[in-house]
């Protein structure tokens, strides 16, 4: 069974110089000013957005990058678009298939194009229609249990137990639903390498190096205001989801980031950050290759590999059950090279 991956997080205190908007209120997401025309999406505990999306006016056009995993949530984002005086949508941008990224391309109308790697539309094609399948086998269970812990819980409400049972409730329920409220919307238009978006008020920059965290990712840059929408190759104090890519061409595109001007990163998941979260997620890679090298020398069993306890310094981070997953994935590339 194809692993469907997931998540989010954001009560992270963040030290960029970013306006926090009371201007649209929203349970799913926090509306954040990055600058004037760019703003961030982020989602929030307990509720239905999952990933963070990004708004960008350059003055003649504006375009979102990614949809949220909830269609729902993906019309409340049309609504604060409609309050927010910018140019005409013309793009939504998918930054990668997985489905919290792109579940809101439905609610957007037929002149607002999607846009995606080719690579990217070929993986939704393919894996949407078997990922909803799936859903409705293992999500309804899954959202009985969180939202039993949910309703019966007693303790502090601000512990990380709680916290855990608000980020994956909302997310369970959400897949519950996907068979009756999703209708998987394709990409129209593909970017494979470089796209530029002229405006006015500044140059909008898509660009691909192909695989990283999946098969195919998409980033947008905004060069003069330098400031970087990352998709999932970049997380922020959560664990990334890493089987569905490869570990060398992630880190290739971080050192690709490294070579950016960027003042700050709007990540896939968790808050708003600068450029250490590129030399972040570069060393929380080195680190599980690391692990999965002593690993091997050792001559541990493969089956032990997942309750290896998670490193001090990663203990901290949301989405702590990718860990092991991680792991095993990063000791399996090794062997891989070992053999050959
Ligand atoms: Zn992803």
């Amino acid at each position: 069974m194809r692993l469907i991956v997931l998540l989010f997080c954001t009560i992270f205190l963040c030290s960029c110089r970013v306006e926090r908007s009371d201007r649209f209120r929203s349970l799913n997401f926090e509306l954040v000013e990055l600058g004037e025309g760019v703003y961030s999406c982020i989602h929030k505990f307990g509720g239905k957005a999952i990933c963070n999306v990004g708004i960008v006016d350059n003055g003649e056009e504006t375009i979102i990058f990614d949809s949220f995993l909830s269609p729902d949530v993906a019309k409340e984002l049309l609504e604060a678009l409609k309050e927010m005086d910018l140019s005409p949508l013309k793009y939504v941008v998918n930054s990668h298939s997985h489905n919290d990224h792109i579940r809101g391309n439905q609610v957007f109308p037929n002149e607002v194009k999607i846009i995606s790697t080719t690579r990217t539309s070929e993986l939704i094609e393919k894996w949407e229609p078997l990922d909803i399948i799936e859903e409705q086998k293992f999500a309804p269970d899954r959202y009985s249990y969180y939202d039993s812990l949910y309703n019966s819980f007693k303790g502090d409400k601000l512990s990380r137990e709680y916290q855990q049972i608000l980020m994956w409730r909302p997310y369970y329920e959400t897949l519950s639903n996907s068979h009756i409220e999703v209708k998987t919307r394709l990409p129209d238009i593909f970017v494979d390498s470089v796209q530029n978006f002229e405006g006015p008020n500044r140059r909008i920059q898509l660009l691909s190096k192909g695989q990283g965290h999946t098969e195919s990712d998409l980033i947008l840059y905004l060069p003069d205001d330098e400031i970087l929408f990352t998709g999932d190759l970049i997380f922020n104090e959560c664990h990334p989801y890493v089987p569905h890519g490869s570990i060398s061409k992630w880190k290739d595109w971080l050192d690709f980031m490294n070579s950016l001007d960027i003042q700050t990163i709007m990540p896939g998941h968790g808050d708003i950050g600068t450029k250490d979260l590129v030399d972040h997620m570069k060393n929380y890679l080195t680190n599980l290759e690391i692990s999965a090298r002593n690993i091997y020398l050792k001559g541990q069993a493969i089956e032990d590999i997942e309750s290896i306890e998670i490193p001090a310094k990663y203990k901290e981070w949301w989405f702590d059950r990718f860990y092991g997953t991680n792991l095993r994935f990063a000791y399996e590339v090794h062997e891989k090279e070992k053999v050959q």
